[in-house]
């Protein structure tokens, strides 16, 4: 809901009347109307009457960092940081359907653009280094918990010729009591391991998740499924403790281990070894924390982790100490 300062600063930019002329009819307006509507409800009828649709003036463009899965008519601004080959595949009712992604980023955030069979001509156009202007877009969350932009026949995507300087994607470190939704890296310890199936299975032509054991995509028939590794858990830095996923690379990195390993043992033997491999360590994570829809709690999900090798870091320190102190005291 727009305040009334920002009623009178749009009306007065839309229509060049005065704040103080437009106020005078707000008011009026309110006592036309026996005083039953605020000031900010009779500017909303006076604009209406001026011709001037306020809610569709207060979109806001918004930054990556800021955009949530399962957000409705959003706008933003992104540059091309990636664009994926076309991958064709064999539809259900014979014809050939295509995929390729392209990657944005605002220097607050990433996500990704999938696009289906027609639109990813549109690809064709667009190069890395393009800004891209999306309107009226939706948002979700993609089988890897990363952030999947949805184009509607109502959105809008454009290359626009304004330049929007790029950094490589700024992460700050955050401590988990202070943790918020966004871009972050965390220094902590994986305490725990979720009793979770560490191997899913999904249709390697159109990722649609699969139940074990049958393979069976209601549009694809019997496949070979495509095996990804996830594990959940909890993390731990000395401030609190939040809910971390791992996701296929990700995963493999802080477990040392693959799905072929994990797939051969049943549920609670491939846990107890996940735990063995990972619970104690200590890591640098990277992510995009967000809400967990079923728990409501933050949870981080992670898209790098680099072990902390705490007596190699320490041995390092003392390197440098010695080389420093030695040349002073020669
Ligand atoms: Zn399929």
């Amino acid at each position: 809901m727009l305040t009334l300062d920002e009623i009178l600063e749009e009306l007065s930019k839309q229509t060049g009347k005065s704040k103080e002329e437009l106020m005078e009819r707000i008011e009026a307006k309110q006592e036309e109307l026996s005083g039953l509507v605020s000031l900010e409800g009779a500017a909303h009828l006076v604009a209406r009457d001026l011709g001037i649709d306020l809610l569709k003036k207060s979109e806001r463009t918004l930054q990556l960092k800021d955009i949530k899965t399962d957000m409705k008519r959003v706008n933003l601004k992104a540059k091309v940081i990636g664009v994926t080959p076309i991958r064709e595949f064999a539809k259900k009712d014979g014809t050939q359907g295509k995929v390729r992604n392209l990657v944005i980023s605002d220097g607050t955030g990433q996500a990704r653009i999938p696009l289906w069979d027609k639109q990813t001509e549109i690809a064709d156009e667009i190069n890395i280094g393009d800004v891209l202007e999306l309107k009226n877009v939706s948002t979700r969350q993609s089988t890897f918990g990363n952030m999947d932009i949805i184009l509607y026949k109502t959105s809008i995507m454009r290359k626009i010729e304004e330049d929007l300087p790029v950094q490589p994607l700024s992460v700050n470190r955050i401590s988990i009591k202070d943790a918020t939704e966004g871009y972050f890296e965390i220094k902590g310890m994986i305490v725990d391991i979720f009793s979770v199936n560490p191997v899913f299975y999904l249709c390697p032509e159109c990722k649609t998740k699969l139940e074990k054991d049958n393979y069976i995509c209601n549009t694809h028939g019997k496949v070979e499924p495509e095996k990804n590794m996830i594990i959940s858990g909890v993390i731990d830095d000395g401030t609190g403790t939040m809910r971390a996923v791992f996701f296929r690379d990700v995963a493999k990195d802080v477990s040392d281990l693959d799905e072929k390993t994990l797939e051969s043992l049943e549920l609670e033997e491939a846990i107890k070894l996940i735990k063995e491999h990972t619970i104690g360590k200590e890591f640098l994570f990277k992510g995009r924390i967000q809400k967990n829809k079923i728990f409501e709690n933050l949870e981080l999900v992670v898209n790098q982790a680099r072990e902390i090798d705490i007596l190699d870091e320490a041995n390092k320190l003392i390197e440098e100490l010695e080389e420093d102190g030695g040349k002073e005291e020669v």
